[in-house]
């Protein structure tokens, strides 16, 4: 789409679907309602949002910290849920009809005249922002990564995507493997006002090294050699460092996004390397999510929606059908994403893990390098297999 230079697409309804007649969906609506405003279930999101995950995150020792050569930091209380919460909200906001509204919006402040005069601007923030214009950058104060973030957000640029470049463009910076002739600016963990600077650069393409880098880390990387320190799976690394099995589901997953399976969460709740489980979990775990997203479900709330919840959400609409076969319906989703992935052109096999990611530290000790290997293994033989077309095997076999 980027290369036919497609903007967006914007999908307008208008029509409307009578409801079955029956009393069913205002109960269930009600029920649904009661769990994500009523129950602890979704009270984190909209208290302090996504942000809340960061002091746990350190804590693990999971956080991406300078380009990943750290995993914690003693000072990152500086950007944490509750400092944004207590200095820097200025109002929650929701996706339409969402009753939980956990989008929060903090405020960055600039001086136009000396006279005192201010202007302010709005800026929306998350996990992912803060880490990569934070945390992975060095910058611990809530207010510079909001400025920084602002000019993400005026540049068009991926926040997530800009923010582990200049990491790592910082650490190639520091190892000498480029100049000041490159990066323009003297890039420096924590420099707040050079990260705005270069970000700028970024997106403007302002000379080679910008253009290289706004291809992608890993272009940059293979260009001026720093492939050992970028941190991409896939694309450049979401806000988690919990271990072998979130990094193999970033890696190898269907989009590269830590939403596509939660190998994060597994990570965080056992020690046990077996690999055939995690990637049992990895795959049930991504049926379950596909089937939410067909159904327009926001996965935050993903907790509420157990099946039997769903069944009888569907049945409420009359997909009576739907509600009976929605485990046979999400495999078939997910084996046709799969089958689209790999048929035009992703081998699961062809990709690496950076060094970096195998020289860290997490709650858990060490990576180890052997059961990250095999989970790779395991993980790309049952994507390859998911990709199988059955029909076309069932003809062979006939
Ligand atoms: S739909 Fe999801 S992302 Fe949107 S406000 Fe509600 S909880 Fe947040």
């Amino acid at each position: 789409m980027g290369v036919k230079n497609l903007k967006g697409i914007a999908i307008q309804g208008d029509a409307t679907f009578l409801l079955p007649d029956n009393k069913d969906y205002p109960k269930i609506f009600e029920e649904v309602h009661k769990q994500l405003t009523d129950t602890d279930m979704m009270s984190k999101y909209h208290d302090l949002g996504t942000p809340i995950n960061v002091i746990p995150l350190n804590k693990l020792k999971a956080l991406p910290v300078r380009n990943l050569q750290q995993t914690s930091d003693p000072d990152i209380a500086g950007i944490s849920g509750e400092k944004f919460a207590e200095v820097a909200l200025l109002r929650n906001n929701a996706c339409a009809g969402c009753p939980v509204g956990c989008i929060h919006i903090g405020f960055v402040r600039e001086r136009f005249a000396k006279e005192n005069r201010y202007l302010y601007r709005q800026v929306a923030y998350d996990h992912e922002p803060i880490f990569a214009t934070g945390s992975m950058l060095g910058v611990l104060d809530c207010f510079k990564v909001l400025d920084i973030i602002d000019v993400v957000e005026r540049m068009g640029l991926d926040v997530m995507s800009g923010g582990v470049a200049l990491a790592w463009a910082t650490e190639a910076l520091e190892k000498g493997i480029i100049s000041e002739k490159e990066t323009i600016i003297p890039l420096k963990f924590g420099d707040s006002e050079g990260y705005k600077e270069a970000m700028t650069h970024l997106a403007m393409g302002t000379n080679e090294f910008y253009q290289t880098l706004s291809k992608g880390t890993l272009v940059a990387a293979e260009r001026y050699n720093g492939k050992d320190f970028a941190c991409v799976l896939g694309q450049e690394m979401a806000g988690y460092a919990t271990g072998e099995v979130f990094f193999t589901s970033q890696a190898l997953g269907f989009r590269h996004s830590h939403l596509d399976s939660g190998g994060y969460a597994f990570d965080q709740k056992t020690e046990e390397k077996n690999v055939g489980k995690a990637v049992d979990f990895l795959i049930k775990d991504e049926q379950g999510r596909v089937f939410l997203t067909s159904m327009l479900a926001c996965l935050f709330a993903r907790g509420a929606y157990s099946d039997e919840l769903l069944g009888k959400c569907l049945n409420s609409v009359g997909y009576t059908d739907l509600a009976g076969s929605m485990a046979d319906v999400s495999r078939h989703i997910q084996k046709l994403r799969w089958r689209t992935r790999v048929s035009t052109g992703f081998d699961p096999r062809s990709i690496s893990i950076p060094k970096r990611f195998t020289e860290i530290v997490t709650w858990k000790g060490t990576i180890d390098t052997e059961y990250l290997q095999n989970l790779k293994d395991e993980y790309s033989k049952k994507i390859i297999e998911l990709s199988a077309d059955d029909n076309k095997k069932t003809e062979e076999k006939t």
